[in-house]
């Protein structure tokens, strides 16, 4: 069966079709779809934003869709970044600007109040508009600097408590079984078997 993930981001795509192998879905991405209808991610939830864009392009495509909206957020930040996570250092800024700027708001931050948090809102949508949401979150501390090489985003500076390191030191194998992604994921498997 065809399952359409609306996003343009290849990081996202690989980690749900990683979790989600041996499913026997056929994952497309919004790359299969060059003309798809470009969604605002305006809203002030993770999850208004996953139901807008799984609906939108379930629509479109007449395919049923999964959409992914996440972010982090800092405590001592009062929850920044947030639905803001792409945007958090301008348009055009790349994955270090952003946690650049995250490190240097967080300076003189003890470890004891650095504690952050990665959620991920998935929408899956049928053609007819019928919409699940459902939340996935990661606890965790953000690092004084990067560390590791693997995945994206503010992964080399978010580090997994029970682990000691960084997603992007614990590599794939690993953050696939404990995101934030792979937990809300657990959770659209069930509504999949229904
Ligand atoms: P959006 O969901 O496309 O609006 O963007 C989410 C942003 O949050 C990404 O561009 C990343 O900066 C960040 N983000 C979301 N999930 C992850 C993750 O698993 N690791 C690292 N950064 C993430």
């Amino acid at each position: 069966m065809k399952l359409v993930v609306a996003t343009n981001n290849p990081h996202k795509v690989k980690e749900i079709a990683a979790i989600l192998r041996g499913q026997n879905y056929e994952i497309l991405s919004l790359k299969d779809f060059s003309n798809a209808p470009v969604v605002a991610e305006d809203g002030d939830t993770f999850e208004e934003n996953a139901a807008k864009k799984a609906t939108t392009i379930a629509r479109y495509t007449r395919l049923l869709t999964l959409a992914d909206d996440s972010g982090l957020e800092v405590d001592a930040l009062n929850g920044e970044p947030g639905v803001k996570s792409a945007r958090f250092a301008g348009e055009n800024a790349t994955d270090e600007d952003r946690n650049r700027k995250l490190l240097n708001l967080l300076k003189d931050v003890p470890e004891t109040k650095r504690s952050a948090r990665f959620k991920c809102a998935m929408a899956l949508s049928n053609p007819q508009g019928d919409t699940d949401v459902v939340l996935g979150v990661c606890e965790g501390i953000i690092a004084f600097e990067p560390k590791g090489d693997t995945g994206f985003g503010y992964d080399p500076i978010f580090i997994v408590p029970r682990y000691r390191k960084t997603f992007a030191e614990l590599g794939p194998a690993i953050k696939n079984r404990i995101s934030h992604r792979a937990i809300a994921l657990q959770k659209i498997k069930k509504l999949l078997q229904y």
